[in-house]
């Protein structure tokens, strides 16, 4: 063979060698395609049942041989689950609209001054446009709870200036001119407490002239929040920080618990209990609690958001007092806030948004592949040319018949050859920059997807965090109880050790209520939450169960350790400088503490602390009782 035909030959394998190499190569980015689309899919899933299987099949296509086929069948299939996902959350959202409509209607149907019923009727006007947003729910729920709390004052405020608007309105209920709540037992209460209620900023200066100041009342028989023992003892604080002070014999509240004879009334601002008066709220209370059952029943609650629905559910139904409906109206919309936020409309809008970058994705991922194919038969054909090529230069140089005729051959069938080679490496250098080109658009692709995928994970965590919370008081609610109950005891059984359970609950709570209103009460529970939180270790567990009780999880401690914790928690409320007026209360709590034995359910340690409470209760109250 000549120099020129090794030449030819050498350079025909080299193309070969670089054929194999590009095939690698092409194998390699489908691999990444298909890893890209496993990805994704993955991070779609969890809100939609439908959806959710479209994405498993998607996933078994990718790692099975017939991909183009299968994708071609499951893509309009994704496509309709996507859809009709969409569609329900449309009609979840018009039964969002009806139920607030419906509440906002009873509220409109009362007779109200001309502000309240302006105020209410434009947020009827915008219910439409606003609650089929559900990222707006909240903030809806948010407004009409403040324009409910201010036709609720409207109706408190009638109620004294002329109690025979109420009378004409809701058919003359006595309990409702009293300004009690249905709910509340009205025997604990003295009659000297309704027949001189509490003045208020703004009722004062309709009701009673600003001075002299209230002519005093002969002291009644006070309900017992005071604990019994020596105010002395009781009040460490203070006293060392006011000294004894005279004895007022005049409280203006006769009926309520005071601690008056070492108390000057210029505490600390913190402690001080806000002045409200308790509104007519029993009036509406049944049409509020029926409007928000509908609206948690029209709620659909994926299953990790059931509990919390339930729990709604037995609050509403036990009665709705005027406590608890702001904190009640605050859970729900924080459950609103989780579960149709992020669980449902951003989820539809995300997996539209993915859909449409999977069709996207597979018709570039389609052109790559023909693009392989392509590549793979126009190597082939180089390969016959460039074979037809030299075989046909063999057979000229054999044929030529003097010098001038082989150089004559071998040059016009080099031409042939060169031209082949460029032609050849002219196409495959075309194929490969568009080919790069898609593969680069596509890694962009998947790397956007994995981020909002990202954006999407961080922002479900953020809204289950929010859902732990009660609002209130700051502490994880009942459902972040829950969570870390099961966390500390899965904890304790697998590395045993101590671990204490305690529930403490605030002594006669009610008359608080009763007796200083509902905003007073809501502070002392912040007070108390924040007091308790700032004496525990960080280990230590606390949270609000409900109402005014919390409840404690103390591991590795013993059981006489947790009951000194317990004793301090409950001296240091006791100490607390609440005043009202100018006027000393005392707070109190009873508690119950017991230790996890082994084999026990959480449910059994939490009942016998819970009995124990019940008997620290049954003993008088202000005390901690291990069992
Ligand atoms: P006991 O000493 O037996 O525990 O009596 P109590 O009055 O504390 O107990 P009860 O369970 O009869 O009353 C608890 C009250 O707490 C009833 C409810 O209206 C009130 N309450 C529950 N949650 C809140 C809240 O968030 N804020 C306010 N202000 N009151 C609340
Ligand atoms: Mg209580
Ligand atoms: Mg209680």
């Amino acid at each position: 063979m000549t120099d020129d035909a090794q030449r030819w030959k050498a350079k025909y394998l080299e193309n070969l060698e670089q054929q194999e190499k590009l095939e690698q190569r092409w194998e390699a980015r489908l691999d990444l395609l298909r890893r890209g689309l496993v990805r994704s899919s993955l991070a779609a899933e969890g809100a939609d049942k439908a959806v959710d299987q479209c994405m498993r099949e998607l996933r078994e296509i990718i790692r099975g041989e017939q991909m183009d086929a299968g994708l071609a069948a499951l893509i309009p299939r994704l496509e309709k689950a996507v859809l009709e996902s969409e569609q329900r959350r449309q009609q979840r959202s018009a039964q969002n609209v009806a139920g607030i409509t419906g509440l906002t209607e009873q509220l409109l149907a009362l007779e109200l001054p001309r502000e309240v019923r302006k105020a209410l009727k434009q947020f009827a006007r915008r219910i439409d446009e606003r609650a089929s947003q559900s990222r707006e729910l909240p903030a809806l729920l948010a407004e009409l709870s403040s324009l409910q709390h201010k036709v609720l004052e409207v109706l408190g405020s009638d109620q004294v200036a002329r109690p025979g608007l109420l009378q004409r309105l809701f058919g003359g209920r006595d309990e409702a001119a009293a300004g009690q709540a249905p709910t509340e037992a009205p025997s604990a209460t003295p009659p000297a407490a309704t027949a001189e209620p509490l003045p208020v900023a703004g009722e004062q200066a309709q009701v009673a002239p600003p001075s002299p100041p209230p002519a005093p009342v002969t002291p009644a028989p006070a309900p017992e929040v005071v604990a019994a023992q020596p105010a002395a003892a009781a009040l460490p604080q203070v006293d060392a920080i006011e000294g004894p002070a005279p004895f007022k014999p005049t409280a203006t509240l006769d009926s309520l618990p005071l601690d008056a004879r070492f108390f000057t009334g210029s505490d600390d601002p913190a402690y001080a209990l806000p002045e409200s008066a308790e509104p007519g709220y029993s009036a509406v209370a049944v049409h509020v609690a029926q409007s928000l059952l509908g609206l948690l029943d029209e709620l659909e609650l994926p299953a990790r958001h059931q509990p919390q629905g339930e729990a709604l559910r037995e609050r509403l139904q036990g009665g709705l007092n005027w406590y608890e409906l702001v904190p009640l109206l605050d859970d729900l919309a924080v459950l609103v806030l989780a579960v149709t936020d992020s669980g449902q409309r951003e989820f539809a809008g995300y997996l539209k948004q993915l859909n449409e970058r999977l069709a996207a994705f597979l018709g570039t991922l389609s052109e790559a592949h023909e693009g392989y194919s392509e590549s793979i038969e126009s190597a082939r054909s180089f390969n016959r040319e460039l074979r037809e090529q030299v075989g046909g230069l063999q057979a000229s140089v054999q044929g030529a018949a003097d010098l001038d005729d082989l150089k004559h051959v071998l040059e016009t069938r080099l031409d042939g050859l060169l031209s082949t080679v460029a032609e050849h490496q002219r196409q495959r250098e075309g194929r490969e920059a568009d080919v790069a080109e898609r593969l680069q658009a596509l890694v962009q692709r998947v790397a956007e997807m994995e981020q909002e995928a990202q954006v999407f994970r961080d922002h479900l965590e953020e809204q289950r965090q929010k859902a732990l919370i009660d609002p209130l008081t700051g502490l994880p609610n009942r459902a972040g109880w829950s969570e870390r109950l099961e966390l500390e005891v899965a904890r304790w059984q697998r590395y045993g050790g101590e671990l204490l359970l305690a529930v403490l609950d605030v002594d006669h709570f009610k008359r608080i209520n009763d007796g200083y209103g509902h905003l007073a009460g809501d502070k002392v529970l912040k007070i108390i939450a924040s007091e308790l939180g700032k004496r525990l270790r960080k280990t230590d567990f606390i949270a609000r169960f409900g109402g005014e009780e919390f409840v404690l999880l103390v591991p590795t401690t013993p059981l006489a350790g947790g009951q000194q914790l317990m004793e301090t928690l409950r001296l240091a409320i006791e100490a607390c400088p609440f005043h009202f007026r100018g006027e000393r209360v005392t707070i109190t709590l009873s508690g119950g503490i017991t230790a996890f034995a082994a084999g026990e359910s959480a449910e059994q340690v939490f009942d016998r602390a819970d009995q124990a409470l019940y008997r620290a209760k049954g003993e008088g109250r202000n005390r901690i009782l291990v069992v």
